[in-house]
């Protein structure tokens, strides 16, 4: 089975958390090919710490270096709203035949029915959750039945999760805390080269 996983998030920053929950997916699902999707924020959206697209879409290829992962920019150069449907939709014409993994952690995956047209994303892709809290995986369990019932296909992964956030590495920054355990060395220098979220 051909399978591409799809890690779409704000990455503001990329952190060792995603990274993590990545490469276990990439092994549990045998994933042939892991795709980190940033999404796009309409300028004027822009929350004050939300570093630009540019800027998140480059950690992301600084993190994903030397990693068997791949950074695409499809969110960000579409522009406006990032629907989930629309990239899996966009996903599905370029690989037809491969089966489509979209991974998340346990916060968004507890939100997926408020998302754009659900009923696509369940069509279109096996959703592939893992816990983010110690209690996640019963939290993770109740709502895959749910979804099951509206047609969605579900994997959990009990994933030992790194309690690792982007808010955390951004509340670091700005009390001039020591990044390094948080994220890979190349994005540090790259947040600190860039004066990001002073
Ligand atoms: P913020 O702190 O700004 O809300 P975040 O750390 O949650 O950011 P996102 O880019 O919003 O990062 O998350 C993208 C995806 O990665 C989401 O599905 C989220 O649940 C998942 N995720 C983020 N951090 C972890 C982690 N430490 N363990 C497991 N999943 C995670």
């Amino acid at each position: 089975m051909n399978r591409i996983a799809i890690f779409g998030g704000t990455f503001n920053p990329i952190h060792n958390g995603h990274l993590h929950i990545a490469q276990q997916f990439q092994k549990q699902l045998r994933a042939q090919r892991v795709l980190f999707i940033p999404t796009f924020v309409p300028p004027h959206k822009r929350a004050p710490d939300l570093a630009p697209a540019e800027d998140r879409l480059e950690m992301c290829r600084l993190a994903c270096e030397g990693t068997p992962f791949e950074v695409s920019d499809l969110e960000i150069r579409r522009g406006g709203p990032s629907y989930t449907a629309e990239t899996l939709l966009a996903l599905k014409r370029e690989y037809p035949d491969a089966e489509l993994c979209f991974l998340t952690g346990e916060d968004m995956f507890l939100t997926l029915e408020t998302w754009y047209k659900p009923d696509v994303i369940y069509s279109l892709a096996t959703i592939c959750a893992a816990p983010r809290s110690t209690d996640g995986l019963e939290k993770l369990r109740a709502y895959a039945e749910k979804l099951a019932r509206h047609g969605a296909k579900v994997i959990l992964q009990n994933i030992d999760y790194l309690p690792v956030s982007s808010t955390m590495v951004r509340e670091a920054v700005r009390q001039n805390r020591a990044i390094d355990a948080l994220v890979p060395a190349e994005v540090a220098r790259y947040i600190r080269e860039n004066g990001l979220y002073h």
